[in-house]
Formats: structure tokens, sequence, C-alpha cells
């Protein structure tokens, strides 16, 4: 990962905080959703009877960061086929593009 990737995607993170947002009302039934401070993403929203927050928040803000991810402009994220050979020396390659993946860095033969 280059020292720019690295700097776009902990801007991306750093900014793209969900939170949890409730409201309570005697007439109408109680309810909870999740926001972001970074854009204006908002989840569907939950009775706050009978859901774990912990876990589905988790869950939200987790996907939400994902499609962030994918849709930063100028990174690219693709998931690898197995690779196909490694040479007898431990580092993962794929024969087509001689291409290679070592310690979370791209070796190129
Ligand atoms: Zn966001």
């Amino acid at each position: 990962m280059t020292p720019e990737l690295r700097a776009v995607l902990t801007e991306a993170l750093t900014a793209h905080q969900v939170y949890r947002c409730s409201r309570c009302g005697w007439d109408e039934e109680s309810i909870q959703w999740w926001q972001c401070h970074g854009c204006d993403f908002k989840s569907n929203t939950f009775p706050i009877k009978g859901v774990n927050r912990v876990v589905l928040g988790e869950a939200i803000a987790a996907e939400h960061v994902a499609d962030v991810i994918a849709s930063l402009p100028g990174v690219a994220v693709i998931q690898l086929p197995e690779p196909d050979d490694d040479h007898g020396d431990g580092i993962a390659f794929w024969t087509a593009q001689e291409v290679g993946v070592a310690d979370g860095q791209e070796v190129v033969r």
C-alpha cells in the first residue's frame, strides 16, 4: 500500500463515522437508526426493544464503510482469484500476469 492510498483510506474512514440516533415518544413506537457524520447516510429504523444495538450498529457501520471504500474516486477495490503458482519461493503468483502479493505488497516478475 502506498502512503497516498493509506492517506486516502484514513481520511475516508475518519470522515465516515456512523453514530446511533433514537427517538422516543408517547404516541409512537420508540425507534433507533444510524447516521454518518461524513455524508447523508441514514440506516433504516429499528424498534429499540429486543434489538442488540451494539451488534446491529457495528454491522451497519461496517456495511457503510465498505460502500464508502468501494466508491472512493481513484481507488479500485477488486477481489483476486486464488493464485495459481508460487514459483517454489512461497510468494503467491497469478501466472497470466506475473504479478504476485507478498506481505501485502505487490510483486512483479
Ligand atoms: Zn458516510
